[in-house]
């Protein structure tokens, strides 16, 4: 479809955008569905590019990856996440979570963890509230993966599993690497209250990340009846439309009561008595 000048042209664009500070983050609430919490962000990059209007990550992060320029859009995105928790602690939000996804080409890069690590120093970040998402197909080369998530542990950092159940899946890593939250990919949340298998694998999942004693998180929660088939099944934490868009992180303080209202209206005990 594309020529490889057009690939080169795109390439230059990111470089340019990236010279000029164009990419912002936005930021999903992550509800805790048993106690009605708000209890963290993810955080989500976008581009907002001088010709385009605002451009979607599915659309340039692939580019970014092949080319390497994920390397310094990854730190980008990382300083910010860091730096707007930060503000968030000055107002008083200092327990929320930040989440930042990672593609499996910044997990493979030498060095890593130590770029990690100083962007948390250099921002005052404190790595107990920093949550590194990676994908299952970041698994395909074990060995390298473990000494990168290894040293993010040690630093304080928690895991997660994103978009558990559509990659490279074999369930051996789930015991053998030190991750502490799988995320339930959203086409299974999306369909579960409507196909029967989508369910059975819904319950599934919640069910092997409690035996593995890691918490759970559903995406793409987008109406009451997710959320309660969610709690029903004693899943932890839930994100999605039903909740929010992802926002600027202005937004994110306003809007946090009327998020938390949403789980405790008629959610939470409900859930647990019906
Ligand atoms: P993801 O990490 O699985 O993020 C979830 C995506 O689903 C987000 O799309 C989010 O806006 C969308 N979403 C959340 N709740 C709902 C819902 O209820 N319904 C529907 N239909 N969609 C929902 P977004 O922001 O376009 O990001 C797409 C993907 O791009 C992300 O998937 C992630 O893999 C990647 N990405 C985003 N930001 C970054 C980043 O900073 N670095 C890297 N490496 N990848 C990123
Ligand atoms: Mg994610
Ligand atoms: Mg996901
Ligand atoms: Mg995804």
């Amino acid at each position: 479809m594309e020529s490889s000048s057009s690939a080169t042209k795109q390439e230059c664009e990111l470089r340019r955008g990236l010279q000029e500070e164009e990419f912002f983050l936005h930021y999903q609430p992550r509800m805790n569905i048993r106690t009605g919490e708000m209890m963290g962000a993810e955080a989500l990059v976008r581009w907002s590019h001088p010709e385009y209007g605002v451009v979607y990550p599915d659309t340039f992060i692939p580019l970014a990856e092949t080319t390497g320029l994920i390397i310094p859009l990854g730190e980008e995105v990382l300083r910010q996440a860091c730096l707007q928790h930060k503000e968030w602690e000055m107002q008083g939000l200092g327990s929320i979570v930040v989440s930042v996804n990672f593609s499996p080409r910044q997990i493979y890069e030498s060095g890593i963890v130590e770029n990690v690590a100083t962007i948390l120093h250099e921002t005052g970040m404190d790595p107990k509230f920093l949550e590194i998402e990676i994908t299952e197909n970041v698994m395909i080369d074990v060995d390298h993966v473990l000494g990168s998530l290894r040293g993010f542990k040690a630093l304080g950092v928690s895991i997660s599993l994103d978009d558990f159940g559509t990659g490279y899946s074999s369930l051996s890593y789930l015991k053998n690497l030190p991750i502490d939250k799988l995320k339930i990919d959203q086409s299974f949340v999306f369909t579960s209250t409507s196909d029967m298998n989508d369910q059975s694998l819904v319950k599934t999942i919640i069910a092997i990340g409690h035996q593995l004693n890691l918490g759970v998180v559903a995406e793409g929660v987008e109406t009451r009846e997710h959320l309660v088939l969610l709690q029903r099944n004693l899943c932890e934490e839930a994100q999605g439309y039903l909740f929010s868009k992802p926002v600027p992180a202005s937004v994110f303080k306003e809007q946090m009561r009327v998020w938390e209202g949403m789980v405790k209206e008629r959610g939470v005990g409900d859930a647990e008595n019906s």
